[in-house]
């Protein structure tokens, strides 16, 4: 194992060394912490030297100023520009607006970046051999698919004036940077400019805008690539119609790329299946500029944030470890590498953390005076329905990729170890709830395993123990039908159970809301005209459908519905169903119970007028283990007037005891 690694190793820093990337950091890899690292990496096969591994960082400036420190590996404060070149960073993303503050000068938040911070990090990113993405809105604050509102000094400007205008702003913020020596690899024409880009929702003005946008940053930096941003890829066909429109109108670019969170924007698959159709029919390249995980359920700066424990709606592919961040991390990488085209994958925000651990108004002060929140009071004089309402801290602190006291969280070495891979034995990462539901009536058996998710991302069941006592389970029984939450330990992790406490039903279908009669079956002495199961939600006792039963003739309504049940645990029972109808004339009905095929009891039942229903039940039904149960209604009715008709709901079969 040992000496795998040190080959490792050595192969790392020749590859580091002729790739060309101009990286001046020494130790790029540090030597004798990757080997020992206990993150699980499954290397991804034929990863290009060149392709960009990307950390957005814009809001380093605004947290630093805020007294937030950055730590290395090594546990050292030191440059977080450095900390990332070294863990295999080559990209570093900003976001630019033109001008985020209000009349008095107070800044918008969100690391209140404008130009002049952007050429700061870009001299920091360029010092440690990366290269900056530079990622303008084109808005004096945050724009993304719902809101692209146009600069304050543009607001009255028609579009071929803004044109003009945004032409002016790209190339005179780029020519700073040129002059500050800023390597810039990537320039973005808009953020996630779904369907508007500063003010203009019309196409053909948007595309003027890209196209002189996309115009400066050719005559400033003619390597560098210029990239179109959108989000959303599980809306399959909007890339392609966005592409389609860009070609219409000449819009020239070089790289098209997406958004992907996990929690709403589709499967891997899907992604790749949209990034690959953007490169074969328009021939762009394609990238993941947006992507996080959540290496934590908690909040860390008082300030609520977008994915939590309490999520709901949102697809959730791994556990919130820093174990499954990594993963997440790795598998965009597979995923993007592995599309025609694919050129690179940037991590959002993965320095921007909690400003403080004390208190939310500790934190309050320093979001108001630097911009290390989303968004300052401030915010609201240029964006009241959002930055006005809404605004405070961090709402990403949990997917950072780095911990609320500044040190690197073990996943930063996933984009090092991809290349090479560290496929150390797995282990359980995290325990997955389990869900039972128990008989009010039975008995609980807590399960003796659960399923552990591995730091692999497989799945295998381990033993677990539960703290719950006997006296807290008799509670549960007398608490009704309710859910529960019991605590336990699995492979040293915290495991939970959830139970919930219910009138248990043996029946299947019980009240035919599958839309089929079966597992229930019929008798049909009579011949009636019409049994079967209707759809009718005023017909039905709940739900939406029933049993139906109508016969015009006489004594031809003449049935019995039953179910069989099996392996029914030993005890006693009571079944329990209703029905009711009209014209029935002389009558015989009755629900019953049989016993391996003995009749263990019926009670009789009646039918008088539609909306009346009777409900009966059969009791005290004993069961041997391996014994059958049916259940079921016996109907015979002479009929009178038009036919005996009726409907019949909801059978109940569950533990007495
Ligand atoms: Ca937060």
């Amino acid at each position: 194992m040992k000496k795998r690694w040190i080959a490792l190793l050595f192969a790392t820093t020749m590859l580091l060394g002729c790739a060309g990337t101009g990286i001046k950091v020494e130790n790029a890899i540090p030597t004798g912490k990757i080997g020992g690292s206990s993150l699980y990496v499954k290397k991804v096969e034929n990863l290009p030297d060149d392709f960009i591994m990307g950390m957005d960082a814009s809001s380093v400036i605004a947290e630093e100023q805020s007294g937030v420190k950055y730590f290395s590996f090594a546990g050292e404060e030191q440059d977080v520009f450095k900390t990332l070149a070294e863990n295999g960073i080559t990209h570093i993303r900003v976001r630019v607006w033109n001008h985020p503050y209000d009349a008095e000068g107070h800044g918008y938040g969100g690391g209140n970046n404008d130009v002049e911070k952007a050429v700061e990090i870009g001299r920091r990113a360029t010092k440690y051999g990366m290269q900056l993405i530079v990622d303008f809105h084109y808005s004096d604050f945050w724009a993304d698919p719902g809101k692209q509102m146009v600069p304050l000094a543009w607001k009255e400007m028609s579009a071929k004036e803004k044109a003009d205008a945004l032409y002016a702003f790209t190339l005179d913020s780029l020519k700073t940077m040129k002059k500050a020596g800023v390597a810039v690899g990537m320039v973005q024409l808009g953020n996630e400019t779904n369907s508007a880009l500063c003010g203009e929702k019309n196409f053909e003005n948007i595309a003027k805008l890209m196209i002189a946008g996309g115009k400066a940053v050719r005559e400033v930096y003619p390597k560098a690539l210029v990239a179109v941003h959108l989000a959303n890829p599980e809306r399959t066909d909007a890339y392609d119609g966005f592409a389609k429109k860009l070609e219409t109108f000449g819009v020239d670019y070089d790289v098209l790329a997406s958004s992907y969170y996990p929690y709403w924007h589709g499967t891997l698959e899907n992604l790749a299946n949209v990034l690959n159709g953007i490169a074969e029919k328009y021939g762009k390249k394609v990238m993941v500029m947006e992507t996080s995980y959540a290496y934590t359920g908690v909040d860390t700066d008082f300030s609520g944030n977008t994915i939590s424990d309490e999520s709901a709606n949102i697809v959730k592919d791994y556990p919130f470890t820093v174990q499954a961040q990594a993963n997440h991390v790795r598998n965009v990488i597979d995923t993007v590498a592995h599309v025609k085209n694919g050129i690179g994958v940037v991590y959002w925000e993965g320095t921007w953390i909690t400003v403080g651990t004390n208190s939310w108004e500790e934190n309050h002060e320093k979001w108001e005076k630097y911009g290390s929140g989303w968004a300052s009071s401030y915010g609201g004089s240029y964006d009241p329905d959002d930055a006005g309402k809404y605004y405070g801290g961090c709402a990403v602190d949990n997917q950072a990729m780095f911990d609320p006291t500044g040190h690197p969280l073990e996943s930063l070495r996933v984009w090092n170890l991809v290349r090479y891979g560290n496929e150390v034995e797995p282990r359980a990462d995290a325990i997955r709830d389990t869900a039972i539901e128990v008989d009010l009536k039975g008995t609980v058996k807590l399960p003796e395993t659960v399923d552990a998710v591995l730091t692999s991302n497989e799945i295998r069941t381990v033993p677990v123990t539960w703290n719950v006592t006997d006296a807290e389970i008799a509670a549960m029984y007398k608490g009704g039908v309710k859910t529960y939450e019991i605590t336990g330990e699995a492979e040293g992790l915290p495991a939970r159970l959830l139970v919930s406490m219910v009138n248990f039903n043996y029946l299947k279908n019980f009240g035919f809301e599958d839309g089929v009669i079966e597992p229930w079956q019929t008798e049909d002495r009579g011949g009636a005209d019409q049994l079967y199961v209707e759809n009718k939600i005023t017909d039905s006792l709940n739900g939406t459908y029933h049993m139906h039963f109508w016969s015009a003739k006489k004594d031809s309504v003449d049935f019995s519905l039953f179910q069989e049940v099996k392996d029914l645990p030993a005890g006693t029972y009571s079944f329990t169903i209703s029905i009711m109808g009209g014209d029935a004339g002389d009558t015989e009905i009755y629900c019953y119970a049989l016993v391996d095929g003995v009749e263990a009891g019926r009670t009789p039942m009646r039918i008088t007028s539609y909306g009346n229903w009777d409900t009966q039940t059969v009791g005290n039904i004993e069961v041997q283990e391996g014994q059958t149960v049916t259940v079921g209604i016996f109907v015979k009715c002479s009929g009178a007037g038009s036919g005996a008709w009726g409907k019949i709901d909801d059978g109940l079969l569950n533990s007495q005891s």
